[in-house]
């Protein structure tokens, strides 16, 4: 099913808004991007001919610090879609006390069909066309659906040759000599295995748990490799072909090993194939979607039989799956936080670059894993002090962190009218 990001991030804001009391101009502030850009991207074709596509940058709030988020190309990327995800960008730099604000950005074209160096000249066009609305102390941006390092490289140089100097920390998701932080590939993963450990201990589940994992990706595969070595038992998982289960746990580096040479988890042999639907039901503790949005619905909510859910993917829940999870006891580790791990590190990877500094990947682990629990710990006070499921108190105490940096600078400007 496909979610309308931006009405379901609005939703989110208001909702909070109305359970922290937020006054008029601050609720105005929260729903209405600080900036939006619209540009025209050329680029040269092999043929040397010049298309125009549309592109966009959209800093949705920078009350807490430069706005942070990636950069999508794809056929479907619209203004609105653009908006939503800043929005939803805000409130997870905030939920994760980054010294960041939140944007987006996107381009509207199917990178499929562009050539390597089609898309080099598409991302240098767009990087110059945005210039003027990026920067490390404005907005920062970084890969999404489709772009990768080699994307944020070019923009990295395109707008190292536009104010004549190196400036590395204008962009985050780089490769390694670019001044990519270690890390960065299993990020998302080791964010959402941090999240899933300190849950279980908290749910009292045992420590060789029983896991799904839907989506054998970046973030699945990654994850569903670490809970096992964790000792979890990884008893099911899929990827777009179809699922796998074995009721006393898979060698998740075997499958991998599988998917590399036969391409998909379902030739795996020794294992029992489960319809995608069923995958979500299998007898487990924990349950991790880490593919699509949108896919757990009504009947797959009623059909879940763990007792957590740790959302590594965006939206994968439909916000009447989630009453019903929500009403089953179910506790969900919503994604704003559980898939936080990309967004952290490559905060790291800012915060490196303007001191100059390079971490260990021990280093990078370790504050990313203390940023997680300390997030979560945070989200545990709201929503048991508020009586609020996570998701909604996750939103809260996002909304709350962006409307006092609101409140702190409304307050610098009065003063300054004063005097
Ligand atoms: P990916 O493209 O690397 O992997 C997606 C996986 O899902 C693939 O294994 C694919 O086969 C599988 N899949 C596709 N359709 C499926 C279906 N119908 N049923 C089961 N599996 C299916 O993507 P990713 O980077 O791992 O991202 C997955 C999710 O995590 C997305 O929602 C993404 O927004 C979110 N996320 C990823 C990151 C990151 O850093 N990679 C960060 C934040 C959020």
């Amino acid at each position: 099913m496909t979610i309308d990001l931006h009405r379901l991030a609005l939703d989110a804001i208001d909702h909070a808004a109305d359970e922290l009391a937020l006054d008029g101009w601050i609720r105005s502030s929260l729903v209405q991007p600080e900036r939006s850009l619209a540009v025209q991207v050329p680029y040269v074709t092999d043929d040397g001919e010049i298309r125009i596509v549309p592109g966009y940058r959209v800093a949705h709030s920078t009350a807490r610090g430069p706005a942070k988020g990636g950069t999508r190309f794809h056929p479907e990327v619209t203004p609105e879609e653009v908006a939503g995800l800043a929005t939803l960008m805000s409130v997870k730099t905030a939920l994760m006390d980054l010294p960041l604000g939140g944007g987006k950005g996107g381009v509207t074209i199917d990178p499929k069909e562009l050539s390597e160096l089609e898309l080099e000249s598409l991302t240098r066009s767009y990087t110059r066309a945005i210039a003027g609305n990026i920067g490390p102390d404005r907005d920062v941006p970084a890969p999404d659906v489709n772009t990768s390092e080699r994307h944020m490289d070019w923009i990295a140089d395109e707008y190292a040759r536009i104010v004549g100097r190196p400036s590395p920390a204008v962009v985050t998701g780089k490769s390694l000599p670019a001044g990519g932080s270690l890390g960065r590939d299993t990020a998302t993963a080791a964010g959402c295995r941090a999240v899933i450990l300190e849950s279980a201990e908290r749910l009292g589940l045992p420590s060789d748990a029983r896991v799904v994992v839907q989506g054998f990706g970046n973030a699945g595969a990654h994850l569903a490799r670490m809970l096992q070595a964790d000792g979890l038992r990884v008893v099911g998982l899929s990827d777009s072909r179809g699922a796998v289960h074995h009721p006393q746990g898979l060698d998740v580096v075997a499958v991998s090993a599988t998917k590399r040479v036969h391409g998909s988890v379902v030739h795996h042999p020794g294992v029992e194939l489960v319809s995608p639907r069923d995958l979500l039901a299998l007898d487990c503790e924990i349950l991790v979607p880490a593919a699509l949005e949108g896919v757990i619905e009504r009947p797959e909510a009623e059909a879940v039989r763990a007792r957590l859910i740790a959302e590594a993917a965006n939206g994968p829940c439909t916000p009447e799956a989630d009453e019903v999870l929500v009403d089953r006891g179910i506790t969900i580790v919503p994604d704003v936080l559980a898939s936080a791990g990309g967004v952290t590190v490559s905060c790291f990877e800012w915060e490196q670059n303007l001191r100059g500094e390079r971490w260990s990947a021990a280093q990078v682990a370790e504050r990313l894993a203390s940023k997680m629990a300390t997030a979560l710990h945070e989200l545990w006070h709201v929503a048991d002090a508020r009586a609020l499921p996570m998701r909604t108190a996750a939103t809260v105490l996002g909304v709350d962190r962006i409307a006092t940096a609101l409140e702190e600078r409304a307050g610098l400007a009065v003063d300054e009218l004063a005097s």
